[in-house]
């Protein structure tokens, strides 16, 4: 079987992800594939524009601020480029789809938490992107570090 050329991470950013990057560097460094990550950024009026007559932009832009130095913390001991590095906004299944598609990955590589009952039926980040992805997809079972 040939093996991937293109693997693009999502990351939530938070210290759970470390399971999920752990996965992707190590199928990066025995295959020489590219490694792309993308972290997307769901603007705050998705969740609350219609109920709070709020100008969010400040607060959106300081989000913007610590997500790129979180990108940049993890990304740099780990060699990945600055072109490989994707930072939008949107929400996370559509956006890690549309890089997945620009950049022309073969395979996302997401963390799953594998929840059971209501929450599986409501669908994770997980789910959604293994629904219309036009790739493989890697679901990595991440532990609760609790
Ligand atoms: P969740 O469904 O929120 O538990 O997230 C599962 C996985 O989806 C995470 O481990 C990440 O790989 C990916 N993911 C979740 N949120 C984002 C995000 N905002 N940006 C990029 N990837 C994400």
């Amino acid at each position: 079987m040939a093996s991937y050329r293109h693997l693009l991470l999502g990351v939530d950013l938070s210290a759970e992800s470390r399971q999920v990057v752990d996965r992707a560097v190590a199928m990066r460094d025995t295959s020489g594939a590219q490694l792309s990550v993308v972290h997307v950024i769901e603007p705050l009026s998705f969740a609350y524009g219609g109920d709070i007559p709020m100008d969010f932009s400040g607060i959106q832009e300081e989000i913007h601020k610590q997500a790129k130095a979180h990108m940049a913390a993890l990304c740099d001991p780990l060699n990945i480029p600055e072109a490989n590095r994707h930072l939008v906004v949107g929400r996370p299944e559509t956006e890690i789809h549309h890089i997945a598609e620009e950049v022309g990955a073969d395979l996302i590589v997401v963390g799953s938490h594998g929840r059971h009952g209501l929450s599986l039926l409501m669908g994770s980040t997980a789910n959604g992107v293994l629904h219309g992805a036009r790739c493989d997809v890697l679901a990595v079972r991440v532990r609760d570090e609790s």
